[in-house]
């Protein structure tokens, strides 16, 4: 379980980067420029504190086109959990 220490490349801008300016998205996979430090560089995803039980560090790395199919999911959820609600709502559901 090496990663090789050569310089890759990022899977979203496809720029040449060092590794270590590189993180793997959790949910694709890619591997994306993230600048943690907000200092002057490329950022192709971001790091968002995660609420997973035992994860280090609770923070988990998306990049940017994870980032807005995670929000469209997010609003997706939510207006289906509304839908629930509606329904769960009407008199004698639970009966
Ligand atoms: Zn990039
Ligand atoms: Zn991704």
């Amino acid at each position: 379980m090496t990663e090789p220490d050569l310089a890759s490349r990022c899977g979203i801008c496809g720029l040449d980067a060092a590794p270590v300016l590189l993180q793997q998205c959790f949910r694709c996979s890619t591997r994306f420029h993230l600048n943690p430090t907000n200092r002057a560089g490329i950022d192709c995803g971001d790091a968002v504190l995660g609420s997973v039980p035992g994860m280090e560090f609770g923070v988990e790395y998306y990049c940017t086109p994870c980032i807005g199919a995670l929000n469209d999911e997010i609003v997706e959820a939510t207006a289906a959990q509304a839908r629930l609600d509606a329904v769960e709502r009407r008199p004698g559901w639970r009966a």
